[in-house]
């Protein structure tokens, strides 16, 4: 299935709310949920009833917008995350917070998930001492993200780091700014991730 390639700003407006996906824009007067809150398209300010089921789906569909990710994977992480010991909404969330981009995104090596997912696969990212170029590659505690040779010699290494003392690393995530790397120090908790959507609301989609 092809990755969706159109303007992301319109996810944010279709699903009612701010997703951050566009990075510095996000927080500037630019952003055009600030602007129209209200879904794209015409008669998009009339209110509709949406159903329980409608609810669910948003949720889940919120989620996948956050974290980039396809249907398919989506829904096998869920099929994952019901076979695990635990929470089924937990251990989905965690999953996602795991995924490589996502920790490049957390460990302010970029600004943006969408971002991060283009220096993961441009080959500039390494976990723990080589070279990983797979978004979805799920890390564990203990293992560290860092930078390939090629990625340390690359302008962009150069800006990141230039800017790093002005990002704000989660408390389950180490970051040794001066080396440029990052550690999972542990699993991160629920409370920690300040999820924006409802991961219990995603099991009810898919449980039914
Ligand atoms: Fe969403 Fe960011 Fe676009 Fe605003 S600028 S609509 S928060 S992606």
């Amino acid at each position: 299935m092809a990755r969706y390639t159109g303007p992301v700003c319109r996810i944010c407006r279709r699903l009612g709310d701010k997703l951050y996906l566009k990075g510095e824009k996000c927080f500037t007067p630019k952003c055009p949920f600030e602007k129209r809150p209200y879904p794209p398209g015409q008669r998009s300010t009339r209110r509709r009833k949406v159903s329980d089921r409608g609810l669910q789906l948003r949720e889940k569909q919120r989620a996948r917008a956050i974290y980039g990710i396809l249907e398919n994977q989506f829904h096998r992480y869920y099929e994952e995350a019901v076979r695990r010991h635990g929470v089924t909404g937990e251990n989905l969330l965690r999953t996602l917070e795991l995924r490589l981009d996502n920790l490049v995104f957390r460990l302010g090596f970029a600004d943006s998930r969408a971002q991060a997912r283009q220096t993961v696969l441009h080959g500039l990212i390494s976990v723990n001492g080589r070279k990983s170029a797979i978004p979805s590659h799920v890390l564990k505690a203990g293992d560290t993200v860092g930078w390939t040779g090629r990625g340390r010699n690359s302008e962009y290494f150069q800006s990141v780091s230039d800017n790093i003392s002005s990002k704000t690393i989660p408390s389950w995530l180490n970051l040794d700014a001066t080396d440029m790397t990052g550690r999972v120090i542990s699993l991160p908790e629920v409370e920690e991730i300040g999820a924006k959507f409802n991961t219990a609301t995603i099991v009810e989609y898919y449980s039914r």
